[in-house]
């Protein structure tokens, strides 16, 4: 990885207090190689090195770290910058009003198949979501998107193909009305190439229809190709935002890291695998670990120290003690790990631990449903879970979008885990540094 590769030049940059231009421009020749090897375009890689050599170059080394250790945590943190630092959302208009969401894209970019994961998800949200079969030109494309549809619990509306998808897309349009569907997806046909008639076609789509957001969907794997064909689209048509999808497939990033620099777009979403639940919201900081692969355990530590300060890690570890931690606490802890990259990022940086990520993901999504349910709680409620009465996890249930049952669990999970804590005085007591929970 690029961490390792760094590793080896920072060897010989040691005990300086102070990031000299040699020391930079050594470890940025490296930081160099290993973008344009993962096919990163020449433009956005020479702009890269000279914001990061700008920020690096006489500045102070922290006292726990290496020099070469602060060169990376500057370069980590170009480039979330560069990949638009936050985490953006598709922007859906309220309830009682109809969203059309046009999906563009080359053939096989994955179109069709995303276009089910989203519509899937913002249903699970509690949206009316439905597929409109605009793509009259793939051999069997309409039946893929109804086989899709009936898999997230999503109709399918389309007209054959002997029907102009401008004529498709309008009368959709229509039908959702109709059906009380709030959320329309366009399936539209891609082609192998960019080519003038598929633009024609999604412009004059376009035109037909009140379109509130376009979706670009593009094949990671494709790297730079990916990022010339995001900045066509988006000169030709528009684009609101892009997904990337087969990034299970991609072990470069490099179209991650250019398409928000080259379209000015952010990437919504990526493409985790071909089942229609493999779709997960894009997090800078998470793709800018990925990309660094930075395995080692000094970079935890180092975040660690960053972000909770020791005085919160004692507090804390005094109220486990004496089991006086309640909801409110179990969410600072839970905004900590997500600081440090969420559970998978953190056991990736220590060693060996890589091979148990497959299983932490499961864990993180149902950390997001703990999240939910407790951010739907008031703080009283947080601070006093035993005024939790049938009525407030009812409410709670509906506002985190889970059943009664869930939210019984997580409460008696946690009254469980205070109980416990109580019984292990002992346990809690060491002195471990660092906030979790230690
Ligand atoms: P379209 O032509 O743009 O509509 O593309 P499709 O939705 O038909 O997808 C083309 C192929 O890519 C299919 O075999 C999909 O299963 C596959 N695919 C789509 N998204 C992903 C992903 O995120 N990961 C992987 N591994 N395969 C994907
Ligand atoms: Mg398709």
């Amino acid at each position: 990885s690029l961490a390792d590769k760094l590793q080896n030049v920072f060897k010989n940059l040691r005990g300086k207090g102070r990031l000299t231009e040699a020391d930079v421009k050594t470890a940025l020749k490296e930081v160099k190689m290993a973008l344009l090897e993962a096919d990163v375009s020449f433009k956005v890689v020479k702009q890269f090195i000279s914001s990061v050599q700008e920020r690096a170059v006489g500045q102070d080394v922290l006292t726990s770290l290496t020099p070469g250790q602060m060169v990376i945590k500057i370069v980590n943190e170009e480039l979330v910058k560069l990949m638009g630092s936050e985490t953006t959302e598709i922007a859906l208009k309220p309830q009682n009003e109809i969203t059309v969401i046009m999906m563009i894209g080359l053939q096989g970019a994955g179109k069709t198949t995303t276009t089910a994961k989203l519509a899937g998800k913002f249903k699970a949200k509690g949206r009316n979501p439905m597929l409109a079969a605009c793509d009259i030109y793939r051999p069997a494309a309409i039946k893929q998107l109804q086989v899709n549809g009936e898999k997230v619990g999503v109709p399918v509306f389309s007209m054959g193909e002997n029907n102009s998808p401008v004529n498709i897309a309008k009368a959709a349009v229509e039908h959702a009305k109709k059906e009380g569907c709030n959320l329309v997806f366009l399936d539209t046909a891609g082609r192998l190439q960019i080519d003038e008639a598929m633009m024609e076609e999604l412009v004059q789509i376009k035109e037909a229809v009140h379109v509130d957001q376009t979706v670009l969907v593009v094949d990671a794997m494709t790297g730079q190709d990916a990022v010339n064909v995001a900045g066509s689209f988006n000169d030709k048509i528009g684009v609101d935002g892009v997904i990337l999808t087969k990034l299970d497939g991609d072990t470069r990033g490099g179209a991650a890291l250019s398409i928000r620099s080259v379209t000015g777009r952010p990437i919504l979403y990526v493409g985790m695998g071909e089942k229609l639940s493999d779709l997960e919201q894009f997090y800078p900081d998470r793709m800018a670990s990925r990309i660094l692969g930075m395995g080692d355990i000094l970079s935890l530590i180092e975040k660690a120290e960053f972000e909770v300060s020791e005085e919160k890690a004692k507090e804390m570890s005094q109220k486990l003690r004496k089991a006086e931690f309640d909801f409110n606490d179990f969410l600072d802890q839970m905004n900590q790990i997500k600081k440090m990259g969420g559970m998978g990022s953190i056991l990736n940086m220590m060693p060996g631990m890589s091979q148990l990520k497959g299983n932490v993901d499961i864990d993180e999504k149902s950390m997001d449903r703990v999240e939910a349910i407790i951010l739907s709680m008031t703080k009283e409620e947080r601070a006093n879970p035993s005024i939790l009465n049938p009525s407030r996890k009812q409410r709670i249930a509906r506002g985190a979008g889970v059943e009664v049952a869930e939210v019984n669990r997580i409460v008696k999970q946690f009254e469980q885990s205070k109980k416990l804590m109580k019984q292990l005085p002992g346990m809690m007591g060491g002195r471990r540094k660092g906030g979790l929970g230690g």
